[in-house]
Formats: C-alpha cells, sequence, structure tokens
C-alpha cells in the first residue's frame, strides 16, 4: 500500500498548510517518489464552485473540469502535476455519496451514523488515491482542530493509522508561537493547547511544525516537545520567509525530509532545490522592476486572484524583475480622469475573470485606456469578454454592444450564450469547465507566444464571444487568433495595432508554475518591463 502523510492544522486558520503541505511534496517528489495529494473541506458545500470569492477566494479548476479549493493550486504550483476531481472532498460530497447508498439500500436496513459510514467513506476516499507502495499520498484536512465541522475527518485519519499503521501513516500538525512583544517572548501555549486537543481526540502528532515570525532556539523546542509529547527532533521551526518557495529549503534545513522517511520506513534519498533556488534568488534579487494593474471587483480580497498573483510573480522572476501589482477596484475607478490619474504609471493592465455586472463599466474604461495608450493589456475569461465588449463599442460603432450576462436585451449581444449549439451538453447555463482544445492561427501574436498550433487551457465560464459579429470585428481590425470546436467557439483575440493587448476566454494562471511560467505571463511581463524603460 502507499505511504500516508496526513496535516493538520491547530492554534489559527491562515497558517499555510496548503503551503505545509505543499512544500512536504516538493521534498518527497525531488527524493523521487510519486506524490499525490488531496485536501478534505469540512464545509458543507459540494464544492466551492457556488461560493462568493470575498467568502472564499479563487475557484482553482482542474483538467477535468473540477471547481475546487484553492489550495490545490498550490499544490500544482509546487509538485507541478495536474490534479484532478478526486484531490478535494468536502463534506457536503461525502455526505452526498452517503445519503445516495442509503437510498439505494446498499446499507441494508442499518442505521446510518457519522461513525462508521461516513467515517467509512472518508477512509475509502484516502484509500483510492493509491494502492501503489511506491507513491506518497499527503493529505490536507481543512479547518483547525477544535472545529466541530472537521472531527468526522480527524475521526477517520485516527482509525486509519489504527489500522495501517505508523510506519505507513505520518500525522503533521501545523501550529503557530507568536511572539508577544510586551514581553519579549515567543509564547508556546497556544501550540500546546492545540496539541492536547488533538491527542484528546485520539491524535497524537508525529511531527510539529511550528509557524513563528522570529526563529526560534532549542530550549523553546524543548518546552514544545516536553508538553506535547513529540520528540524534540520532530519539533520543526518553519519561520516565516519572504518567498512562498523558499519554504521546502527551510524543512529541508531542519531535517524533516529525513525524519519522515525514517518514520515510513523508506529510503532518504539526495534533494536538489537548486532550480527552486533560481527561482527565488530572481524574486529576492531583481535588477528592474515592472508595474502591473490588476483591476477587477475581488481585489479586497486577493486570494480571489491567487493564481493570477503567482503567475505574475513566476513571469516577473523569469526576467529578474521586481513585481510590484497595484491591485484596482474596477468599481471604484470609472470616470477617464480617475482612471489616468489611477493608471498612470501602469506598465501593464490585466483584467481577470470575473462574474455579474459590478464593476464592469470601470473594466470596459480600463481596456480602454490600455488600447487607446498603447499599454500592455492581458484580458482573461471576463477580461477578454470586456475587451470584446469594449472594441465593439469604440471601434465597431456598435453602441449597444453588452454580454447578455449584464442585459439579456441589449442591442449588440456579442458576448452571449451559444444555445444554438443545444448539442452540447454543458449549454443552456451551465458551465464550460475544465481542459478545452484550442487552434491557434499562425503568424499571431498568440503563436509567436505558445510557438505551437494547438494547445489546452482550463476554461470556467458561461458566455462566450458571439460569432454572429466575427466578420465586423475582424474587418475592425481584431484578429480572432484562438478558436475550437471547428470555430464554434472564439478562444483568443487580439489587436495587431497595438504593441500588446490580448484576452483569453480561458484561465491561463492555473497552468504556470515557478520554474515554467505561463507563456501568456511572460510575454505580458516582458511586453511591461518593456514599456516601463521605453
Ligand atoms: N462571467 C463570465 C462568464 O460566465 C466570465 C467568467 C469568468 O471570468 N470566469 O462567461
Amino acid at each position: 500500500m502507499a505511504k500516508h502523510i496526513f496535516v493538520m492544522g491547530g492554534v489559527l486558520s491562515s497558517l499555510g498548510k496548503g503551503i505545509a503541505s505543499s512544500s512536504i511534496g516538493v521534498l518527497m517528489k525531488e527524493m523521487g517518489y510519486n506524490v499525490i495529494m488531496q485536501k478534505f473541506d469540512p464545509y458543507i458545500n459540494v464544492d466551492p464552485g457556488t461560493m462568493s470569492p470575498f467568502q472564499h477566494g479563487e475557484v482553482f479548476v482542474t483538467d477535468d473540469g473540477a471547481e475546487t479549493d484553492l489550495d490545490l493550486g498550490h499544490y500544482e504550483r509546487f509538485i507541478g502535476t495536474p490534479l484532478s476531481r478526486n484531490s478535494n472532498a468536502t463534506t457536503g460530497q461525502i455526505y452526498e455519496k452517503v445519503i445516495w447508498k442509503e437510498r439505494h439500500g446498499d446499507y441494508l436496513g442499518k442505521t446510518v451514523q457519522v461513525i462508521p459510514h461516513i467515517t467509512n467513506e472518508i477512509k475509502s476516499r484516502i484509500r483510492s488515491m493509491s494502492d501503489n507502495k511506491d507513491d506518497i499520498v499527503i493529505t490536507e484536512i481543512g479547518g483547525t482542530v477544535g472545529d466541530i465541522e472537521s472531527l468526522p475527518f480527524l475521526e477517520a485519519v485516527r482509525q486509519f493509522r489504527l489500522t495501517e499503521g505508523p510506519q505507513n501513516c505520518v500525522f503533521v500538525f501545523l501550529t503557530y508561537v507568536p511572539y508577544i512583544k510586551a514581553a519579549e517572548e515567543l509564547k508556546t501555549k497556544p501550540t500546546q493547547h492545540a496539541a492536547t486537543k488533538l491527542r484528546e481526540i485520539g491524535i497524537q502528532p508525529d511531527f510539529l511544525l511550528c509557524r513563528s515570525e522570529q526563529p526560534f532556539k532549542n530550549d523553546i523546542k524543548e518546552k514544545i516537545a516536553l508538553f506535547t509529547n513529540v520528540p524534540k527532533e520532530h519539533v520543526i521551526n518553519a519561520v516565516d520567509v519572504k518567498v512562498l518557495y523558499e519554504v521546502p529549503r527551510v524543512y529541508m534545513q531542519e531535517g524533516l525530509h529525513k525524519m519522515i522517511c525514517k518514520q515510513l520506513h523508506i529510503p532518504v534519498k539526495q534533494i536538489d532545490l537548486s532550480a527552486w533556488d533560481e527561482v527565488i534568488d530572481n524574486i529576492k534579487n531583481p535588477d528592474k522592476e515592472v508595474n502591473i494593474a490588476v483591476c477587477g471587483k475581488y481585489v479586497e480580497h486577493r486570494d480571489a486572484y491567487k493564481s493570477v498573483e503567482a503567475a505574475l510573480i513566476h513571469g516577473a522572476a523569469a526576467f529578474k524583475a521586481k513585481l510590484n501589482i497595484h491591485w484596482v477596484d474596477s468599481e471604484k475607478i470609472n470616470t477617464a480622469a480617475k482612471i489616468k490619474e489611477t493608471l498612470s504609471n501602469a506598465d501593464g493592465i490585466l483584467v481577470p475573470g470575473g462574474f455579474g455586472i459590478r464593476g464592469i463599466n470601470g473594466k470596459i474604461n480600463i481596456t480602454r485606456y490600455a488600447r487607446e495608450n498603447n499599454i500592455p493589456f492581458f484580458g482573461i475569461c471576463l477580461g477578454m469578454q470586456v475587451a470584446v465588449i469594449e472594441f465593439a463599442k469604440h471601434i465597431c460603432g456598435l453602441d449597444d454592444a453588452y454580454s447578455t450576462e449584464f442585459d439579456e436585451n441589449c442591442e449588440h449581444p456579442v458576448i452571449t450564450l451559444l444555445d444554438d449549439q443545444q448539442d452540447i451538453e454543458f449549454m443552456g447555463g451551465t458551465m464550460r469547465l475544465g481542459a478545452w482544445p484550442c487552434d491557434i492561427k499562425p503568424k499571431t501574436l498568440a503563436h509567436k507566444i505558445y510557438k505551437e498550433n494547438h494547445i489546452s487551457e482550463r476554461h470556467r465560464h458561461r458566455y462566450e464571444f458571439n460569432n454572429d459579429y466575427k466578420e465586423t470585428f475582424i474587418r475592425n481590425g481584431m484578429t480572432l487568433s484562438g478558436s475550437s470546436m471547428k470555430e464554434i467557439f472564439c478562444e483568443i483575440v487580439e489587436l495587431p495595432s497595438h504593441p500588446f493587448f490580448i484576452g483569453v476566454q480561458f484561465h491561463p494562471e492555473f497552468k504556470s508554475r515557478p520554474m515554467t511560467p505561463h507563456p501568456i505571463f511572460k510575454a505580458f511581463v516582458e511586453a511591461s518591463i518593456k514599456k516601463h524603460y521605453k
């Protein structure tokens, strides 16, 4: 059977369990193990697809079209392997399955209960990740110990370890050691209490990853070890780092990978983090800079643009450029004067994806500003749709051009539901989700960027470019450079008369990696750097 690592959290939320799990993943992967990652989310929603980005942050989309937790974005960026819908389960999904089985009589008249039926379902999800003994399955359990809703998951992994044994199952617990200014001291009590809480439900952690702003010494480790019943060497100081991608090195320096291997009875192998070090060095020691304005309506909740931010960081790192992201609330800047004032030092303008009408006029006017002032522009999903609407209004002379998402009765629905394509399964209001192929026209900006004729990118949207207006757009100077399904779907638009203007119906940010930035992000950052030093 595969070896399992479970990552749980205590003290408070937002300690970065996703990054911690991913960083362990990097170390195991760099040792040559096949790493599979999975997250359990204790909320009742079946998936985060219906949740507001203000509440939940970004919805990460996998190739197979699952709408998942944003931590899966960290996993993919760190371990570099595309994940599937199996990698994210919520309480809602688990209950849905159990209730479905109950309705089908699978439980043969028994009373269906949290233990054993819910916990069995959770354990079967864990087991189904892999049965290959060479695999390492890392499972992150969302929430914080002490929460009522994560209890069934913790109970399930407690049982799992009981049957599989500690040599197949490692418990990692992420906690926090705060520095109290007034006392000039690091405090271990919250960690002690959190570990006690975990032991109350029968889980003794094997390793503690203790986040702290300041590095701590042996005395603190000894104290934590004594109170938590964890060997001192297994108390890892996960000290704050400037760049996310430094975390694997911090764990490695503490010897975490060796101790995990020892417990799992698997050989320790050489780790080479030099490629990571190079990216980190490029981020920390830039020799130029670039200002990118990201203009959306969720900017006050930056988790909503997690992958966009990460992809920009990757793109800038490739050029050793210091990346200054200006988060611009498209709802607040609407007038031409305000846009000019706010965006005067933007070297590049990115309009990301989004849903609903709020802030849309700001986005249209911002896009117009980028087009008219030759500022590199990159529109993603809704951002592309906005670019199409703006071009229709101000260049094609279609004053009432709009998306039917915002006005069903607009005169020129340049973005619309393609409901005449009834044979295509997702139509009629459901989303186009996951990986779709795209054919790229030669001699276009898109082709110059991808250097390929056929690509695959991930989608998450309902509305589409309206082909009834295709000729009008082409005649007025817009190039439709990418399409799929024999040109049913227009996937990429660009303006050859502009230094860099591209809009894509898909979400390229999901496929960017620190060592291999997404080509469009890279090209966009490059064009923006060029603008900066012009
Ligand atoms: N709201 C738009 C649509 O549904 C765009 C979605 C997005 O940007 N992800 O088509």
